[in-house]
C-alpha cells in the first residue's frame, strides 16, 4: 500500500525542482477541484483518509483539497511521509515541522497526489511497487530510479542520486539476498534468475 515514504534525510545538492512543481504552482481551482474528486471517485482519497486514522493520526484539512493527517503510530510503511490519495501523512508531530527538517518535502508529497489522479488511483500503487522493485534493480536503492519518485522529485523528497548498476548485477544481487539461509529458495533462484556464477559471490547487494 505505500508509496512515497521518506526518510527525513536532509536533503543532498540543495531543494531541486519537481517536474510536477510547475503544476503544484500553477494549478487553478478548477485542476485543484478535478483532482480532489477524481481522488475520491478513484478510491484513493477515501483509502489514504482510512489508513491514516487506522494509524491513529490527526486528520485535518490542508487547503488545495488536501489532507493532512499527523502522529501516524504504525511502522508501516516506513518513512518521514506517505500519500494516498489527496492524503498526506506522516509519524511526526507536524508536517510543518517535518518540512523544517526535509525542505521541500510537501511539494514532493503533493506531486504524488497528482499522480494518483492520473494512474486511476488505487492502480498507481501496484505500478509503484513494480517501480520500486525497478529501481532496486538498478540501483539498490528503492527511490533512485522509480519513474515516480523522479517526476516528484528526488531530492525535495529526501532522497538522494543513487548510480545505476547494470540490470544483470541487481538481478545477480537479489539472487544473493535470497541465497543464503534458505536452500530450496536458493536454488529455485539460481535456476529461475538464470544468475551468471550462480547465486554464489554475486557481486552487488543492498
Ligand atoms: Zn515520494
Amino acid at each position: 500500500m505505500t508509496h512515497g515514504s521518506h526518510d527525513p534525510r536532509p536533503p543532498a545538492g540543495g531543494r531541486g525542482r519537481s517536474p510536477l512543481s510547475a503544476l503544484n504552482a500553477g494549478a487553478g481551482w478548477g485542476l485543484l477541484l478535478v483532482r480532489a474528486i477524481g481522488n475520491w471517485l478513484n478510491l484513493s482519497t477515501p483509502t489514504g483518509l482510512a489508513v491514516a486514522a487506522l494509524g491513529g493520526a490527526r486528520i485535518r484539512p490542508g487547503g488545495r483539497g488536501l489532507w493532512l493527517a499527523e502522529g501516524y503510530r504504525h511502522r508501516f510503511p516506513a518513512g518521514g511521509a506517505f500519500t494516498i490519495g489527496t492524503v498526506i501523512t506522516t509519524a511526526s508531530p507536524s508536517l510543518a515541522e517535518l518540512e523544517d527538517r526535509v525542505p521541500g518535502v510537501l511539494e514532493h508529497e503533493e506531486a504524488h497526489t497528482w499522480q494518483y489522479t492520473y494512474a486511476c488511483g488505487l492502480l498507481y500503487l501496484p505500478a509503484y511497487a513494480a517501480l520500486m522493485g525497478w529501481s532496486w534493480l538498478r540501483t539498490g536503492d528503492r527511490a533512485s530510479a522509480n519513474f515516480f519518485e523522479r517526476q516528484a522529485g528526488l531530492t525535495a523528497g529526501g532522497y538522494v542520486e543513487a548510480p545505476r548498476r547494470d540490470v544483470r548485477d541487481g538481478v545477480r544481487a537479489a539472487c544473493a539476498l535470497m541465497s543464503p539461509r534458505r536452500g530450496t529458495l536458493s536454488r529455485a533462484a539460481g535456476r529461475r534468475c538464470a544468475c551468471a556464477g550462480g547465486t554464489r559471490g554475486a557481486g552487488g547487494g543492498a
